[in-house]
């Protein structure tokens, strides 16, 4: 009993395992000598080493140079999966075998959920639609002792920090998003379901070290700005790319003054950088939310180790501790901001927003101004939005534009409910949608007329503006700002509206000028349940549950196994494609109306490579047979695959480049191909290759590329070599023209011992089943 607390919290699970962390540091310390000065970001994830000694000495100049050199090998305390990438992840967790996760889990339902005319008809008709995929994800999740968070119940992100996160902990989240639960101290990381897979079968995860990005915050927010303003003022400092292979921490006085939920909008955001994850140091406001949020356990025992001496100190950064970069950011002297279009990078100051929507002639009305989603939906943003609804309100007010809330979750929606705060936005004529990512991620059915390819612009608190994002419209040019900024334009239907120095005039004539926004960062009644039947079922297995997959499935299909390697070399490869230029994981993989196949790996295999272009025609997506017919790659591929012919690909530079998208690797693995070779691969990709069994080869001289065509006959020599050295020695491909003539290509790879131990048993998951059977 003593594990639960009042609200029948699984307390045990949810704490991380703090001895075992303290003495994983001490060993940290040992290994690189007590002087080291250690990041926070290091603390917390070389604490999470399997062993300090192999990851941080090898490769490192004894220990010198971690940070972008070693490869850490890291054991996670948890796993959160969202229902769109949870399927994949499943399944080929099934197909290890085991009886349960070897770590804690939980699955929340939340992509697939409508946003249109709110949550009373949206969340009915999205479980109709979805039925199939909630009910296999649900009967998963209780087999395996998985939690279950059931369509309604919240957004993964909100979610986890109201449950999951915990200072010092280290998660993987099959979302990228996931950073959010930065904000509580924890390092949680966007990963593949291939990379969950590894921490749900007790794997070690591989990440190469980041190097630690140092945020420095100095001053204290006032007024109309908010947390969200801090990334889109940093977003538009670092631009999407200048985070990328970085730990964004931030440190400095200014951490002290914000909020738990304002510290998580920020990690969330961080993904807009690139960044691997974004975390924050022991924080007073982490006690407050841990005890709102039922955990009071755990902040004792965090705010007990936040106050041991440095050595041993898990919680706060070492005082001398080197960041690689650091920005400076006064939070006294920052103002609002605005960022998009297209891109959550082109950051401009609300002052200067409205000159510039002038001189880019972007349009001067927006149709539609919604709050809420992941990124923004604390009680503190609810709030300061209530507040502002109120003021207008009082002087007979209502929004011009269309006003949408979407809460993060069924705790804060029950207590904004009882709160009246969703009261006060629905008589001012908005409307409550799901708890559910609905229009954040294109789940959106606008009414409000506004056609396909017509340039016009919203206004939303989420963190992503790409084309197209919410409403399906690439010509929609979305703009990211704070719920209460965007709560207050929403009364103007003005993009160039600035309620910091504009007036609107009331029905009586007289002009209305907000006063900055006031709300509080926790409500003082605590938080409300909500709805029982959204609460998450527990983690216990139950190994009489049969998972449920319909053989006639559309959307779900349960793995078999890949072959293993042959116990000779590779005879008879025949190149599917040569392809020219770019090939990114969309290129290989396209998303958009393939999503609803991500369950279903014959049925989104039909989509494998459609974007390539062929290098010696330009054309796109059209293969050669070898009798100079021509279908397209995922028509040929199969015909090969089921005539018993596997096939290679020949590519150019940093193939596989975009996302981590396992499903670029386990679709040519499913349709027969068993090598890629290019100029250079992408890291990510490149280990996902390897994880599905497709050996990665990259040209010893690139000027080979043009040695090849379509059609070619390829045999490896020293291949079966290098896999059973764990990695030893060269490959060579001696490669048959249609004329009889014959070329021997060198080249290199990558093949760790552990990889080639992939590639051998035919995937990572067919290794990690036989390693469970022994
Ligand atoms: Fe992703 Fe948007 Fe859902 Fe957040 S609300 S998890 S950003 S789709």
């Amino acid at each position: 009993a003593e594990l639960h607390s009042a609200h029948n919290v699984d307390l045990a699970s949810r704490t991380p395992p703090y001895p075992k962390l303290l003495a994983r540091l001490k060993e940290v310390r040992r290994v690189l000598g007590s002087s080291r000065q250690l990041t926070l970001a290091e603390k917390i994830l070389y604490a999470h080493l399997e062993s300090p000694e192999e990851s941080l000495l090898s490769n490192t100049n004894n220990g010198r140079d971690i940070r972008g050199q070693a490869n850490l090998k890291l054991k996670p305390d948890r796993v959160a999966m969202q229902d769109a990438s949870a399927q994949m992840a499943l399944l080929q967790f099934m197909s290890c075998g085991l009886g349960s996760t070897a770590v804690p889990a939980s699955i929340h339902c939340d992509h697939m959920i409508v946003g249109e005319k709110g949550a009373d008809t949206d969340l009915p008709q999205s479980i109709k639609g979805n039925k199939e995929v909630f009910d296999f994800l649900e009967s998963a999740a209780k087999k395996y002792g998985i939690e279950f968070w059931p369509p309604g119940a919240g957004i993964i992100h909100q979610s986890v920090l109201e449950n999951y996160s915990a200072p010092g902990l280290m998660m993987l989240g099959t979302d990228s998003h996931s950073p959010n639960a930065g904000g509580l101290g924890a390092i949680v990381i966007g990963v593949g379901g291939a990379d969950a897979v590894d921490a749900l079968v007790d794997a070690p995860w591989e990440l190469k070290a980041p190097k630690i990005l140092g945020v420095k915050l100095t001053g204290k927010l006032s007024g109309w700005t908010s947390p969200k303003d801090v990334i889109l003022h940093l977003a538009g400092q670092l631009t999407v790319r200048g985070g990328t292979g970085y730990i964004i921490e931030y440190f400095g006085p200014g951490v002290n003054t914000l909020s738990c939920t304002g510290m998580a909008t920020m990690c969330n955001m961080g993904a807009e950088v690139g960044a691997t994850t974004s975390l924050f140091p022991f924080s007073p406001a982490h006690i407050p939310y841990l005890q709102a949020t039922h955990r009071g356990p755990i902040a004792q025992q965090a705010s007990d180790i936040a106050n041991l001496p440095m050595e041993q100190n898990l919680l706060r950064p070492d005082p001398e501790a080197a960041y690689d970069k650091v920005i400076e950011i006064n939070l006294s002297e920052l103002e609002p901001h605005i960022n998009g279009p297209f891109t959550p990078d082109l950051s401009t100051p609300l002052s200067k927003f409205k000159s510039l929507v002038e001189e880019m002639d972007w349009p001067r009305t927006f149709g539609a101004g919604l709050i809420g989603s992941c990124t923004n939906s604390s009680y503190q943003d609810m709030t300061r939005s209530e507040e502002i609804v109120k003021q207008a309100s009082a002087a007979g007010l209502k929004p011009k534009a269309d006003f949408f809330i979407t809460p993060g979750s069924e705790q804060i929606r029950a207590t904004l409910d009882r709160d009246d705060t969703l009261s006060t936005f629905t008589k001012a004529g908005g409307t409550v949608l799901a708890n559910a990512c609905g229009p954040c991620i294109g789940q959106w059915t606008r009414t409000d007329g506004v056609k396909k390819g017509e340039a016009n612009a919203i206004l939303t608190s989420y963190n992503r503006n790409f084309p197209g994002r919410n409403d399906g419209n690439r010509a929609t040019m979305n703009f990211l700002a704070s719920p209460e900024l965007i709560t207050a334009m929403s009364y103007s239907g003005a993009t160039t509206f600035n309620p910091m120095t504009d007036s609107i005039d009331t029905p009586s004539g007289t002009p209305f000028k907000f006063s900055p926004p006031k709300g509080s960062d926790l409500p003082s009644a605590g938080f409300a349940t909500g709805n029982p039947d959204f609460l998450p079922t527990p983690g216990v297995p139950d190994p009489s549950v049969s998972v449920i997959v319909d053989p006639q499935s559309t959307r779900l299909a349960l793995l078999d196994p890949f072959p293993a390697f042959p116990s000779t070399e590779l005879e008879g490869l025949r190149v599917l494609y040569k392809v020219k230029g770019q090939c990114t994981t969309d290129t290989i993989s396209a998303a958009g109306p393939w999503l609803k196949y991500k369950g279903h790996l014959p049925n989104i295999s039909e989509n494998t490579l459609i974007g390539a272009v062929n290098a010696a025609t330009d054309e796109v997506n059209v293969a050669y047979d070898v009798d100079g017919s021509t279908s397209s790659i995922p028509e040929l591929a199969k015909r090969w695959r089921d005539q018993g012919i596997e096939w290679l690909v020949v590519a150019e530079h940093n193939y596989g480049e975009g996302s981590a998208r396992e499903h670029a690797a386990l679709q040519p693995r499913y349709l027969g191909g068993r090598v890629i070779i290019s100029k250079s691969f992408a890291r990510i990709h490149e280990t996902n290759l390897k994880k599905q069994g497709i050996v990665p080869l990259t040209f010893a001289d690139e000027a080979d590329y043009d040695l090849f065509d379509a059609c070619d006959e390829v045999h490896t020599r020293g291949l079966l070599d290098v896999l059973r050295s764990g990695g030893k020695g060269s490959v060579e491909l001696v490669v048959k023209k249609k004329d009889g003539s014959e070329k021997v290509v060198q080249t290199r790879h990558t093949l760790s011992h552990d990889q080639c131990g992939f590639v051998l048993a035919g995937s990572a998951l067919n290794l990690l089943a036989l390693k469970g059977r022994k």
